[in-house]
């Protein structure tokens, strides 16, 4: 094996950095919070990516949550192909745009009615805005820690005012927008209370991740989710789930079926593109009703619904239907996460680890983490070391702390167990 050859890559990595802000099209890929230098990615198959200077990787960050089914699926490529011999977009609604809509509402019982969108960022965009729209209200309420992706609204994170009004966390978000962005603690439900109560009849929707997996993975503790969707109906405002990562990931049904309770909205991404850029989101009838064209709140775009990207999405969802998927990726994980746990364990290095099936976080400090607070007492050092350990052994895991690992149906046994032994090898590094 020897050590990390990355030529290509940084030579890649100079030539993009003149043409493209730090180099890349999405920051956490950048390295920053690890150091280094990106790798790029020349192909993938199965759980390996393959970078330009030819090192093949067993991969963890899984393109962040969609190659369950590991890279270059047959099924899913098949489909692709045979999906682009037939005109890659026509602006006008196709039979696929119904399948696929279908097997969501099969999987996901709650969104009676769905529109897909290109990115989970333009859903959670348009789910607030339908959510504003449908009530009447302004406000909303999200979580310290939970990523919706990028909309102007949903760029709000607040410190220690998490409970009065919101202020940007980015440059570029108008103060008066987001003042109507209110911000709570994950799995502090009084923290939500204090909220309806100081804006009364003003909170449009609650919108969460029921499974956080962007401040690293953080599990609800039992009764948070009940209790949300005990407050948003007492107080007519809508709660919505945002499962980009969790939907067909923890449970076919995400972690809606795994919880059991039913938001009025819910965000999916990730997996339903089976690769490809996909977003959606639904929910009840009469609140999705209130788009246009029915309704009044707008919505609408050119590559919606896209033929070559509902293709792949149908085909890796009924990959995911087959008898025992999740079951088979249930075993994969817990085998690698006993592996490991046994070697954290041995090391004496303090960490803590959050998972949920096959989507899970080892923190690099003693724990519990519970929510943003928590999440950043981890020593991203020691992280970034882990990290480097792994990466010169060919492994391949999120360039953050705060991301979340993810075992695919394509990892082997093998795989598995070459990143055990690899993290033993690592850790002995570390700690020495
Ligand atoms: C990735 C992600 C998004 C944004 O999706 P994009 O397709 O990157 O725009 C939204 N919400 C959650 C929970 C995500 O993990």
């Amino acid at each position: 094996m020897g050590r990390l050859k990355t030529t290509q890559s940084e030579k890649l990595f100079r030539a993009a950095k003149n043409v493209i802000p730090g180099g890349v099209n999405s920051p956490v890929r950048a390295f920053r919070s690890v150091g280094g230098t990106p790798l790029f990615i020349a192909k993938a198959k199965g759980a390996t990516v393959t970078d330009v200077d030819g090192n093949v990787f067993i991969d963890y960050v899984s393109s962040w949550g969609p190659m369950i089914l590991g890279h270059a699926h047959p099924k899913v490529v098949a489909a692709i192909r045979r999906a682009a011999g037939k005109g890659t977009s026509y602006g006008a609604p196709t039979e696929g745009e119904v399948a696929l809509a279908s097997l969501i509402r099969k999987a996901f019982p709650s969104m009676e009615k769905v529109r897909l969108v290109s990115s989970g960022t333009e859903a959670a965009m348009s789910a607030i805005r339908l959510a504003r729209g449908f009530t009447g209200r302004d406000k909303i309420v999200k979580f310290e820690g939970c990523y919706h992706g990028h909309a102007d609204a949903m760029l709000v994170k607040a410190g220690s005012g998490a409970l009065t009004f919101g202020q940007p966390d980015s440059p570029g978000v108008p103060k008066d927008l987001a003042r109507h962005t209110l911000t709570a603690a994950f799995n502090d439900d009084a923290s939500v209370r204090r909220l309806f109560e100081r804006n009364k009849g003003q909170i449009a929707a609650v919108i969460v991740e029921p499974i956080p997996g962007n401040m690293g993975v953080v599990l609800p503790a039992p009764g948070f989710l009940d209790a949300l969707r005990k407050m948003t109906k007492q107080e007519r405002a809508l709660l919505i789930f945002d499962e980009v990562i969790s939907g067909f990931r923890v449970a076919f049904g995400g972690a809606q079926e795994l919880f059991g309770i039913d938001p009025d909205l819910t965000i999916l991404g990730k997996i339903i593109g089976g690769g490809l850029p996909v977003g959606a989101f639904g929910g009840r009838g009469d609140v999705m009703d209130a788009l246009s064209p029915v309704g009044p709140v707008y919505q609408a775009g050119t590559l919606s619904g896209n033929p070559l990207a509902v293709t792949a999405g149908i085909a890796c969802l009924n990959e995911l239907a087959g008898k025992g998927t999740y079951k088979k990726l249930g075993e994969k994980a817990d085998y690698l996460a006993e592996g490991l746990h046994g070697i954290f364990e041995a090391s004496g290095i303090p960490t803590w680890t959050n998972r949920v099936g096959s989507m899970w976080t080892t923190f690099f400090q003693k724990g519990p983490v519970v929510d943003y607070a928590t999440a950043k007492r981890s020593d991203t050092g020691a992280y970034a070391k882990y990290f480097h350990g792994l990466l010169d052994r060919r492994i391949y895991i999120a360039p953050s702390q705060f991301e979340a690992g993810f075992v695919s149906l394509a990892h082997t046994r093998r795989d598995l167990d070459r990143t055990i032994a690899a993290t033993r090898e690592v850790l002995l590094e570390v700690s020495g």
